[in-house]
């Protein structure tokens, strides 16, 4: 049997092919006004992606956690008190920074799999905290926290810490509004929904952040902003940037203005495209959703699942390595396994990006072959999983249209 090679990974996520002619077209020099002309246009429109108009946008030649450590090293000073959110491994990714960095750590953490209670939060925030640090979706464990909840904790205390958001599984799956919400530093990532490969981040910085940097005073030398910000009001980076990528970013946030094109504008627009992003995310995850737990397997994040990705927990007794390796041998399908302590424990599937209708259903097919074959007292029988997703599917195609509403499907969804 023909087998075609799929990644179903939170990051890297399939590429776009229309960012991959553009990354093998990509012979310019950085010096030139042929690369000040993409890399203006690729700030604007990146900027109207991630939603803000106060705040500047900065992109960075590293991965996702380069733009966290820029955001830590940029805004701290040794000896602040900041706390941290953490419910996985990226929540705890930011409690090691910070710490590098010298500051005096508070941690409210909620167990794999569940997201945070405000009050918790309220009572560890101080007088003297100064950012606050989280995910918007932890993809570790496929968990949605509210930042819309924390970010109106931070106004209604007039609390002065910044809200600093990795979003980097966040941005293409939810939906975030950083001047509205008043989040102060938003975080993205090349890799997971904007469709194309590991290297850049990218963060958008507000006003109360540009200021707080002026007297923040932990090192920084590469991944100084505000020198960023300085090089590219005049369309250049201060070193040699990552020009390919810059170039695949640029076709790829094309691709997503598209998607939301009609007759009169055939280009279409990025923040409808966004939305047409998300609500895609949140389609293929119910989906999964629903035909994971047809199948006997039960969720692992049930009450703030993430539209990034659906983290599973498999029948009883049966390890979650034995699906990764089944769907690889077998169908060449590439999902994760839980990072960590958590490996063995959940696999986790993918929803950012580049997937649709019917990678969904191809997926769900394959994992009832495993299913089948190799978990028999699980009792699934061919069809369980695709009916219930067929279903999902052909039920919300009819409500989407007429309501146009977020189909997260929480009780505490954040745009009820
Ligand atoms: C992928 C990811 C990161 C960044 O990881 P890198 O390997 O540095 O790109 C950070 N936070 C979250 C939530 C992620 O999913």
């Amino acid at each position: 049997m023909i087998r075609k090679t799929r990644l179903f990974t939170p990051g890297p996520t399939p590429l776009l092919p229309a960012a991959q002619f553009a990354m093998a077209a990509a012979d310019i020099h950085h010096r030139t006004a042929e690369f000040r002309a993409l890399y203006t246009c690729v700030l604007v429109q990146l900027k109207k992606f991630v939603g803000t108009e106060a705040g500047d946008i900065i992109i960075l030649s590293s991965s996702g956690t380069g733009a966290m450590e820029a955001s830590v090293s940029n805004l701290t000073s040794p000896g602040d008190r900041v706390l941290v959110l953490t419910a996985g491994k990226f929540g705890e990714r930011w409690s090691s920074l910070c710490k590098a960095f010298g500051c005096h750590v508070d941690v409210v953490s909620a167990p794999y799999g569940q997201t945070f209670s405000i009050d918790e939060i309220k009572a560890n925030l101080h007088l003297e905290t100064r950012a606050v640090f989280m995910q918007s979706s932890e993809t570790s464990t496929g968990v949605r926290h509210c930042v819309p909840a924390v970010a109106k904790l931070l106004k209604d205390t007039a609390s002065e810490a910044l809200l600093v958001v990795d979003a980097i599984t966040g941005l293409g799956t939810t939906h975030i509004d950083m001047d509205g919400q008043g989040i102060d530093v938003l975080i993205g990532g090349s890799q997971k929904a904007v469709m194309i490969p590991p290297g850049l981040s990218y963060l958008a910085v507000g006003p109360r952040a540009w200021d707080r940097m002026e007297a923040a005073y932990n090192p920084r030398y590469y991944f100084d902003l505000r020198k960023e910000r300085k090089n590219a009001r005049n369309g250049e980076s201060a070193y040699t940037p990552a020009v390919a990528l810059i170039a695949a970013l640029g076709a790829a946030l094309d691709w997503i203005a598209a998607q939301a094109a009609t007759a009169e504008n055939p280009a279409g627009d990025i923040v409808e495209g966004r939305k047409k992003l998300i609500e895609n995310a949140e389609t293929i995850a119910a989906m999964t959703r629903a035909a994971m737990l047809a199948m006997g397997c039960t969720l692992f994040a049930p009450d703030a699942p993430s539209a990034a990705a659906t983290s599973v927990l498999p029948p009883a007794g049966v390890s979650s390595t034995l699906f990764v390796k089944e769907l690889k041998s077998r169908f060449a399908a590439i999902i994760t396994d839980g990072q960590g302590e958590m490996k063995g424990q959940i696999f986790r599937i993918a929803h950012l990006g580049f997937f649709d209708y019917m990678d969904t259903i191809a997926l769900i097919g394959a994992l009832e072959q495993v299913m089948v074959k190799s978990v028999p007292e699980s009792g699934c029988k061919f069809g369980d999983g695709l009916i219930a997703a067929q279903g999902f599917y052909a039920q919300r195609s009819a409500t989407a249209a007429a309501e146009n509403k977020c189909q997260c499907g929480r009780s505490t969804c954040c745009l009820a």
